[in-house]
């Protein structure tokens, strides 16, 4: 074997914990050269800058290659994919998101969660991971940016028929409070499609330059005004922002359907105000009950939920301008924010490269529900073990777990009606005796599958 397939052979065993293959058939290994000596050198080229895990992939490279008997020297280096022109057509007819990779919204159902705390927080995570990021807040009737943060500078100016986002802290930014209110009070006496029109266009007339992740603080709500955004931005993904009160999970789930209609998935949800942390005996109290987080792993397969606490600090830091976990990097509080950020980076790379590794489900009448993996291989579930094995609130009781459905009142020959896919991770199921709630998350049906 020559010493380049020696080296590419090595290099074969690490995995990309998120993409589920290996550096070399992602064609991750660039500039890859040896010496007689034994000195090899090349450079990892990852989808993002902002990549978590990039040090140990780093490290990993290095041991593989050291386990050659005749290495003497290793040097790795560390880049990312530059964004290739024109991936994202919608991006590229609008003149100020030309280079920007990826859009991220932040959106809540009702105002007041902490939505715009949790998108400033998360963007100033992703930078620190090492993406170059902006932030735009969508909400025109109640702008919070501008408290949020504290550039020096606040005055807009155009060039080039474009708007110059303002900075701070290496962010770029961009908000209806930075823009003068013109005669007759500005955005606030605004209704529906102007709304959307109006935030399209200060969105798409900010000159970003490059970006990895433009975070978007999205107005409030699962209305027209927030479906009409979502048709009109190429959103990547979505992060949905709840508190922990039982009734939130209703206001969740309306989200996730909303981002749903246009196939833009919710990659993470972020319950705020979760807990009281007791500053006297460490203890966390969830003073509105434990939230919503196994339900959306039950029900939507999502397990990126995270929770933050309630924390006067956050408050009192974002009213003076500095995001907490600028003010302290090193805190509990940063490293809350940072593993969402964390999660949105792998989530978004495992987007970019082909979706995730969700099977295609179908009912065939001879022999059930077929899930077909992506490599082609077929799994076959029986229609009425997965109709007995439904979570909706008809059939199992909300809060207490308890079963309500009867196994023996579903007939051996149910059958799927329709099979729609819910979400990033699940599908919904409306089945033959008129029951229409069900969803299932793929990792249920595969293990309801043989
Ligand atoms: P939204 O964007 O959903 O309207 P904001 O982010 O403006 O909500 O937050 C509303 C208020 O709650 C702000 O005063 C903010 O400082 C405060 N807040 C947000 N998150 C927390 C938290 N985890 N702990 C304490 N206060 C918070």
């Amino acid at each position: 074997m020559s010493r380049e397939a020696e080296i590419l052979d090595q290099l074969r065993s690490i995995i990309d914990p998120d993409l589920g293959k290996d550096i070399v058939s992602l064609g991750f290994i660039k500039n890859l050269r040896h010496d007689e000596a034994g000195r090899v050198s090349f450079t990892v080229e990852l989808t993002t800058p902002a990549c978590p895990i990039k040090e140990q992939f780093k490290t990993r490279c290095e041991e593989a290659i050291r386990a050659l008997p005749w290495v003497t020297a290793v040097e790795v280096a560390l880049s990312a994919r530059a964004r290739e022109a024109g991936a994202n057509p919608l991006l590229a007819r609008a003149p100020g998101l030309e280079k920007v990779r990826h859009i991220i919204a932040v959106s809540s159902c009702k105002g007041g969660v902490g939505k715009s705390t949790t998108a400033v927080n998360l963007a100033y995570s992703l930078a620190r991971l090492g993406g170059r990021i902006g932030i735009f807040d969508a909400d025109v009737y109640g702008p919070s940016l501008p408290t949020l943060v504290s550039p020096k500078n606040r005055e807009l100016f155009m060039r080039n028929e474009l708007i110059q986002p303002l900075e701070f802290e290496g962010i770029r930014l961009m908000s209806f409070g930075f823009v003068p209110a013109g005669p007759g009070g500005g955005a606030a006496i605004m209704r529906g499609p102007m709304v959307t029109q109006v935030i399209n266009q200060l969105l798409t007339t900010t000159e970003w330059g490059e970006l990895d992740y433009l975070v978007i603080d999205f107005p409030p709500g699962t209305g027209d005004i927030q479906l009409t955004l979502t048709q009109l931005i190429p959103i990547t993904a979505a992060v949905i922002v709840t508190t922990p009160q039982q009734l939130s999970f209703v206001d969740v789930v309306k989200g996730i359907q909303m981002f749903d209609k246009l196939k833009v998935p919710t990659v993470a949800v972020v319950e705020n105000m979760s807990y009281f942390l007791c500053p006297d005996n460490g203890k966390k109290y969830y003073v509105f009950g434990q939230g919503a987080r196994q339900k959306l792993i039950d029900q939507f397969g999502i397990q990126n939920s995270f929770e933050i606490p309630l924390e006067p600090e956050i408050s009192r830091l974002s009213d003076s301008g500095t995001p907490v976990v600028l003010a302290d990097p090193d805190g509990r509080l940063a490293k809350l924010y940072l593993d969402i950020a964390s999660s949105v980076v792998r989530e978004v790379a495992r987007i970019e490269h082909g979706g995730l590794a969700r099977p295609k489900v179908s009912f065939s009448a001879g022999r059930g529900i077929v899930l077909t993996l992506a490599g082609g291989e077929e799994r076959i579930a029986a229609p009425a073990d997965v109709r007995r094995a439904c979570r909706c609130a008809h059939c199992i009781e909300e809060f207490s777990g308890r079963p309500l459905l009867d196994p023996a009142s579903v007939p051996d020959n149910i059958y799927p009606r329709s099979i729609t896919p819910m979400g990033n991770y699940a599908v919904a199921i409306s089945w033959s005796d008129g029951h229409s709630s069900s969803i299932y998350p793929y990792d249920q049906l595969l293990k309801l599958a043989k």
